[in-house]
């Protein structure tokens, strides 16, 4: 029997499936969170509310626990470094560095010579004029966007007029890709040249908020391994420990482009739980615990849907077959273009 007991901040559905992982293999999980109502002190075996500057409330949490991770990569670099000096933290607080902030991720995966959107910082509004080469583009925060908040499509110049945001927050403007289809490559990697990587995965977004996701991802042998190899090679070059995700576009010419990383476990990846033998979730505990790593079997093709809203209400009186695997993420208020849940089909 493992005696490790893994701190997870955050604690909503990302940190539940992680905590019921931990479970699964004899890890014990404090969750640490900002919100009181936080979904997954249900799964985990105790729960520790405080913000997120809260040195008292850190202490507690540090003190309780022998590794610690994280659900969501916006926690203040200064706060995980600090923590990072009591009990180690992984993955390592510089990598959330570069990756919490879209232009520094920008260019950390440009100087790997991959290819990402056509991109440039943005300062001021008027800026944006001299800018036709970018456009139609998207004009995003540089902090703290998630499911396409903080995110502005723009057309033309005069759309810039109208907008009414703070510009010292810090933006970028990014041109759009015509998409064909978009991608992601989940990997776990545990050690230098070790890592499990998953297959990738076909996304559908709906306003900026992915909807569909499934395996296999239809596209060419090409696309298959240039997206593992760049998966690999980010992996490697952060030194990373643990899940972390690559967001990917295809344009209709077929180019491949890197979107985005989430240097945690992903949306895209909840299928894992019953398409592989190991999910994302328990191989990310099995990297940062530095417990055995197990080969990947892949069990079946699989789609989930992400359930947003008021969706959630039809299907809270569902019945599933037994291909269907619905997950509730019992969050107390349904909101608009919230995720309330997701329901995994698994297809021979
Ligand atoms: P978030 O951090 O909110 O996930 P993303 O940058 O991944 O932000 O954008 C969310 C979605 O918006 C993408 O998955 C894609 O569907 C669409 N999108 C974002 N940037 C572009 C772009 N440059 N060209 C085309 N579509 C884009
Ligand atoms: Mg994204």
């Amino acid at each position: 029997m493992s005696k490790i007991t893994l701190g997870i901040i955050g604690g909503g559905q990302l940190g539940s499936m992680l905590a019921l992982a931990a479970k699964k293999i004899n890890i014990k999980t404090v969750i640490f969170s900002d919100d009181k109502e936080s979904p997954a002190q249900r799964f985990s075996d105790k729960f520790i509310y405080g913000k997120y500057d809260d040195q008292q409330k850190i202490n507690e949490f540090v003190n309780e626990v022998e590794i610690i991770t994280y659900e969501f990569e916006n926690i203040p670099y200064k706060t995980l470094n600090k923590i990072n000096k009591l009990k180690p933290v992984l993955p390592k607080p510089s990598v959330n560095r570069i990756i919490q902030h879209r232009l520094a991720e920008k260019d950390f995966i440009n100087k790997l010579n991959i290819r990402t959107t056509k991109y440039i910082s943005i300062e001021k509004k008027s800026q944006i004029d001299a800018l036709q080469d970018f456009l139609p583009g998207l004009l995003k925060t540089t902090t703290l966007g998630y499911d396409g908040k903080g995110q502005y499509l723009i057309n033309s110049t005069t759309d810039v007029k109208s907008l009414n945001i703070d510009f010292s927050r810090g933006y970028i403007l990014e041109k759009l890709v015509k998409l064909k289809k978009e991608i992601s490559i989940i990997i776990t990697r545990f050690n230098s040249k070790k890592y499990e990587i998953y297959e990738p995965i076909e996304n559908i977004h709906e306003n900026q908020i992915l909807k569909e996701s499934k395996i296999p991802a239809s596209i060419d042998d090409k696309l298959l391994q240039l997206s593992k190899s760049w998966a690999i090679q980010i992996s490697e070059e952060l030194k990373y420990i643990g899940t972390l995700c690559v967001e990917f576009f295809i344009d209709r010419n077929d180019n491949l482009y890197v979107n985005e990383i989430a240097p945690r476990v992903h949306n895209s990846g909840h299928l894992t739980i019953n398409a592989y033998n190991i999910s994302q979730f328990e191989n990310h505990i099995r990297a940062v615990c530095g417990l055995e790593q197990i080969t990947l079997k892949k069990l079946s093709n699989a789609k989930m849907i992400n359930i947003i809203g008021n969706q959630i209400t039809n299907y809270r009186n569902k019945n599933f077959t037994k291909n269907e695997f619905f997950f509730d993420y019992h969050k107390k208020e349904i909101k608009d273009k919230r995720k309330m849940g997701h329901l995994t089909i698994i297809c021979k």
